[in-house]
Parts: C-alpha cells; structure tokens; sequence
C-alpha cells in the first residue's frame, strides 16, 4: 500500500481544495512558519481515523473546520481524501478487491464525521482498522510530531510497549479483542436474564 495523493478542502488553513501529490521517494515539506506544513500531517492522520481533538491541536474535532480569515468566510464542513495505490494487494481483507483506494473523511459542524472507501459508506472503526492492521494509522510511530522524539526517550515502559506494538501491526487485535470482551460480558448478562425467566417459570 503506497499513499499517492492527500486532497484537502476546507481542513484548517487549507480552505480551497488542494492537492498534495506523494511521489516515489522522499517528499519534503518546506515553507515558512505557520504556512501550514503541521496541518498536512494532521490531516493525514484525521483521515487515517484520529478522533482526539487534542491531537488535532484543537479542543473539539470542529475545529478542523476552516475557521474563516479577514477576506473569506468560515466553511461548514472540511474533507479529507487519501488516494492509495493498492496494485500490490497488500491492502487487509475486506479492502483489497481493487488496485487502488480512496478514504475520505469528511466533518460537517452539528453533525459530525462520516467516512467513505471507495465511495461506499463505512464506519470510523473500519476505516482505523484497516491502517491498524497495516501497521500504519493515526497512532503509526511512522508519523512522528514536533517533541515525540523527546517524549518516547522519556517514556514509560508500558507507553514504549504500544509503540512497538502499532509498528507490528497488532493494535488492532487489542481493539478486537475488546469488543469480543464485551459481547460475551453482555451474552453473559443476557443468559443470566434467561436463568432468571426460567426459574420463575418453573
Ligand atoms: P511551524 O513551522 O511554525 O510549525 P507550520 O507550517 O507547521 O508552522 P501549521 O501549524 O500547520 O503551520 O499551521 C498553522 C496555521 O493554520 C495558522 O496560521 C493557523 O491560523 C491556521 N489554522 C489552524 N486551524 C485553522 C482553522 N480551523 N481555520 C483556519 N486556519 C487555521
């Protein structure tokens, strides 16, 4: 899975639709300070299923909605699309039926964030676990922000574990394994329901 194209529209300062082109190789980023170099990677990871409005340097996810500048009004809703080029099938089950995908994320205010693959509706877990069980994501220790360098040196054994985890490619299971764990505390609940009913019955 190779990442080929990140289109922005109305995401934080990128209000007009912008096209960021990922060629072979290395890309570099220049400008200068505050021209928007952090909200690139911020949308790529928002688009990969962040759903910490901190880590959008924001303190609810609307925040990544263009705000509005002195000569332009604010937008009402910010989109997110992640070309991928999957000519290699490496993309997880359930998504590698074609030779290249599109995510897209897009927020709109007062009614929240919907995802799309390919055009067809998916949900924010879908989206998340197919980065997770390909070993990138929001979360990927490949997308390294200002000051995590320092804060990995300084890091408890436990928070350095989930690093190494995520770079395995296994975060995911973790989340499955979770939901497996409440399915069968609620079937649990339910059959002592139907002891219960029973009992009276009886
Ligand atoms: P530096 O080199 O200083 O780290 P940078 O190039 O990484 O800067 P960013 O932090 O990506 O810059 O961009 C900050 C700019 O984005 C600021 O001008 C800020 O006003 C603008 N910005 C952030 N959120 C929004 C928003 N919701 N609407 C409009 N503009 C926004």
């Amino acid at each position: 899975m190779r990442f080929t194209k990140l289109r922005l529209n109305g995401f934080k300062s990128f209000v007009d639709p912008t096209d960021l082109l990922i060629a072979d190789g290395l890309t570099g980023i220049v400008g200068p300070n505050g021209c928007g170099k952090s909200n690139l990677l911020e949308a790529l990871r928002w688009v990969m299923g962040e759903n910490r409005p901190k880590a959008m340097r924001g303190s609810g996810m609307e925040d990544v909605i263009f705000a509005g500048a002195a000569t332009r009004p604010a937008r009402n809703f910010a989109e997110v699309s992640l070309h991928i080029d999957n000519s290699e099938r490496l993309a997880p089950s359930g998504f590698n039926d074609s030779d290249t995908l599109e995510i897209v994320r897009r927020i709109t205010r007062d009614v929240g964030s919907a995802y799309k693959v390919n055009g067809k509706d998916v949900r924010a877990r879908d989206v998340q676990m197919l980065f997770a069980d390909a070993s990138t994501g929001a979360h990927s220790p490949a997308l390294v922000r200002q000051g995590q360098i320092a804060e990995l040196i300084n890091a408890k054994p436990r928070a350095r574990r989930r690093v190494l985890e995520e770079a395995a490619g296994i975060s995911g299971l973790y989340q499955r394994r979770h939901e497996a764990e409440l399915k069968l505390n609620a079937t649990e609940a339910n059959l002592l329901r139907v002891d219960d009913v029973l009992e009276q019955l009886a």
